[in-house]
């Protein structure tokens, strides 16, 4: 049985599809919208044009609320399509587009670019950055791209390959492009957006699994000349330190530390901007290894790894930081989208900056000096059991110290919440959250820690509470505890999704609503909720999984509207207006984290999983879908090729899957858009399968060299496990075992 559609081909190219000529309405319209060039001042006025989304939030707060109110909880019925443009990577999008001046910018895999006329959906121009393939095979998440910024006359996107592009708004040439890698062999690259702060175009990197050293770099928006760079862990004191802030910090690292891996605290999502404190909030994320003991023997808090760093944009200079989790063990990122607001807090207005990091707690600080205002636990958390209000650090249990023996804990890695945008809506008062209630168990690999350049360096083993490959059907889980011993005394072990409405002042939850859709219990459940937008006309939008775009009632949660989008949505989407027309736009396709199963009830398994923009408006109608696909009965025949190898060939086979397979092919049954299932390999990636590894001969479809990681031994290692686990499959189907059935 596969859940994978048949075609995965992953072409960088555009096509459009809808395509209608301008009206005269249409020209008539974009004459009144003034064109005035985007600046701090346009930035703070934005309420001067409330049917503008200027940056990837919205506003410089990075809201996702939209003060648009025609479409409000009487008409929102008739919200249907108004008119689609097709993408052709099947990687997935996690952008969310700009719409300003009457043309819509959006943004897909590897950091490709496209411009819309946004009433009609008419292709202006696209962009697509020639990449490196050799940098496909260095994402922990997939393949994807969270957005351009906008900024004077340009567009601004990082490439896969880190590379940071200047393009010019009218046309899409480029401008300038710099290279932003410190280091092209290091496991650097860049799945997040620019941020722009003044007239300076700010770009982080990912990679905290491989071997990166975080930082951002800061470039002049007019030539691309660079201005700073701001690292947010220290290299080895010995070398001494590239700037002033990373003395201190060093002192909460051991000084035997592992330096040459880099040690993470990469910047792969959130920034924000405020012009008017004029203040750089960047968010930190974890570090390789994630056992603290392995990277940093005696302790500390291991600064600036999971922290809110603010800058002073002009300098590059740090003004306060806020870790969230000293010395993190859990791949416990602060990278999770801030928003700006003014809060009433016993009485006084307070300028806050507000986050649900990975970790479980709603984060409330001032965003002035850094002063921790509240801190609640939005899901389940286990790790801790408070953040002290006095001290502002959390209160560690001692129930998440994997080290010595399994423990289950909650979050998981994945977070009680990711990269999926939140939103504020100041008429509610409530920021609402797509939240992800699931603990893992986690444990420490048997081999100790050997540093591999380039390659995965996490160096902790974890299974997610489900059945699966990837969970407790595992090896691992295996010689592991029962889940009834590891899961006494602790929170349900159901893995499921939310959307909750978080009250920031009273720190409580307002409402929630279940957005497992028709998978409680597994992985697919807490990715089925994508990111979030609010909108004045008391509005909530998400879109899901299963390919529904939900639209609640802010105040009350109570789902007003369910529209059939034909496509597995994740991205934020974002409304704007034109004329006298309120549009609703989101890009659809889905990956990026490891769980998404393709299986039945996903838009995805039905209809594929190729990007596409689609428009809404009242008074629109049903979204055109693409053919359904053939799904081939899998199962039917038994495995082409013989079991082969030692037990031992065998054994390292799995060691060197997990290691360096495991993050896309996931559980070996290919989760994620366009990743194949490995036990169902045809002949032909049978006979190629050598070349595919060691030459990097499917490296255009996604499948990068890993020459420098694997040897000739290694592959056929490899191969032979890859065999024996499609007949281990073929063993669990001809004997009628139910292996992978979504649990209803
Ligand atoms: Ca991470």
């Amino acid at each position: 049985m596969t859940h994978f559609p048949t075609v995965w081909l992953l072409v960088f190219t555009w096509t459009l599809v809808a395509c209608t000529p301008s009206t005269n309405t249409e020209i008539a319209a974009r004459k009144k919208t003034a064109v005035a060039p985007i600046d701090n001042q346009r930035l703070s006025n934005l309420a001067q044009e409330p049917g503008t989304w200027l940056t990837g939030g919205r506003d410089y707060q990075q809201s996702y609320y939209s003060p648009l109110g025609q479409i409000t909880a009487d008409n929102v019925s008739r919200l249907g399509y108004a008119w689609h443009y097709d993408l052709t990577s099947e990687f997935g999008f996690e952008a969310t587009p700009i719409v300003v001046d009457g043309v819509l910018y959006g943004s897909g895999p590897t950091g490709t670019v496209f411009a819309l006329d946004a009433m009609s959906g008419r292709e202006l121009w696209t962009f697509t950055p020639q990449i490196d393939n050799d940098f496909v095979r260095k994402v922990c998440c997939g393949v994807v791209n969270r957005g351009v910024a906008l900024w004077g006359d340009k567009v601004f996107v990082a490439s896969l390959d880190g590379y940071l592009y200047a393009l010019n708004r009218n046309d899409g040439s480029q401008a300038w492009r710099v290279d932003t890698f410190t280091d092209r062999d290091r496991g650097y690259t860049i799945t997040g957006a620019p941020y722009i702060a003044n007239d300076l175009v700010i770009i982080g990197n990912a990679g905290a699994e491989f071997d990166a050293r975080g930082y951002v770099s800061a470039y002049d928006t007019r030539t691309g000349e660079y201005r700073w760079r701001f690292f947010t862990v220290p290299g080895d004191p010995k070398q001494g330190f590239e700037h002033p802030e990373l003395e201190p910090a060093a002192k909460t690292w051991d000084p035997t530390s592992l330096w040459q891996v880099g040690l993470g605290g990469t910047v792969w999502d959130a920034m924000a901007f405020d012009p008017e404190l004029n203040l750089l909030y960047i968010g930190t994320g974890n570090a390789a290894p994630y056992p603290r003991k392995l990277r940093s023997p005696a302790g500390g808090d291991n600064l600036y790894l999971a922290s809110i760093l603010a800058l002073n944009p002009d300098t590059g200079r740090l003004v306060w930081h806020y870790q969230t989790t000293p010395g993190d063990n859990w791949d416990f990122t602060a990278t999770q989208k801030m928003i700006l607001a003014e809060l009433e807090i016993d009485g006084k207005q307070r300028r806050v900056i507000m986050q649900a990091p990975k970790n479980g707690f709603f984060y409330v600080l001032d965003r002035l000096t850094g002063e921790l205002i509240s801190a609640q636990p939005y899901a389940n958390v286990t790790w801790a059991s408070h953040v002290d209000n006095a001290t502002g650090r959390p209160v560690e249990t001692g129930q998440a110290e994997y080290f010595n023996e399994p423990k289950l804990i909650f979050p998981g890695p994945q977070g009680a919440h990711n990269w999926q945008p939140m939103s504020f809506n100041p008429d509610t008062g409530l920021v609402y959250i797509p939240a992800m209630e699931a603990g893992v168990i986690w444990t420490m690999p048997e081999e100790p820690f050997e540093y591999q350049k380039g390659g995965l360096n996490s160096h902790s083993l974890y299974i997610f509470t489900t059945p699966g490959e990837w969970g407790l059907d595992s090896a691992l889980a295996n010689t592991l505890p029962p889940l009834e011993v590891l899961g006494a005394g602790q929170p349900d072990t159901t893995i499921r999704g939310f959307l909750r409405a978080w009250d920031p002042v009273k720190q409580t939850l307002a409402w929630e609503r279940d957005t497992s859709g028709p998978w409680t219990g597994t992985m697919n459940a807490f990715w089925n909720g994508g990111g979030v937008m609010s909108s004045a006309g008391n509005l909530l939008f998400q879109g899901r999984g299963t390919g529904r775009l939900a639209v609640l009632d802010a105040t009350t949660g109570e789902e007003l509207h369910s529209i059939d989008v034909g496509a597995s949505m994740m991205a934020a989407p974002m409304t704007y207006q034109i004329g006298n027309t309120q549009y609703v736009a989101i890009l659809t396709g889905i990956g990026g984290g490891n769980g998404n199963d393709y299986v039945p009830g996903m838009a995805a398994y039905t209809y594929g999983n190729q990007g596409r923009l689609v428009v809404f408006k009242l008074g629109g109608g049903e979204v055109p879908k693409r053919p359904e696909l053939q799904h081939e009965e899998a199962g039917q025949e038994p495995p082409s090729l013989p079991r082969r190898g030692t037990e031992a060939q065998v054994a390292l086979g799995e060691k060197l899957f997990l290691r360096n397979c495991a993050k896309c092919h996931a559980n070996i049954d290919g989760r994620g858009a366009g990743i194949p299932d490995l036990r169902q390999m045809d002949e032909t990636a049978h006979r190629e399968f050598r070349e595919i590894l060691l030459e990097g001969t499917r490296a255009d479809r996604g499948m990068g060299n890993f020459s420098d990681l694997l040897s000739e031994e290694d592959v056929e290692a490899l191969h032979d496990y890859l065999i024996d686990q499609a007949w281990q499959v073929w063993e669990k189907q001809t004997q009628g075992a139910e292996w992978h059935k979504p649990a209803q």
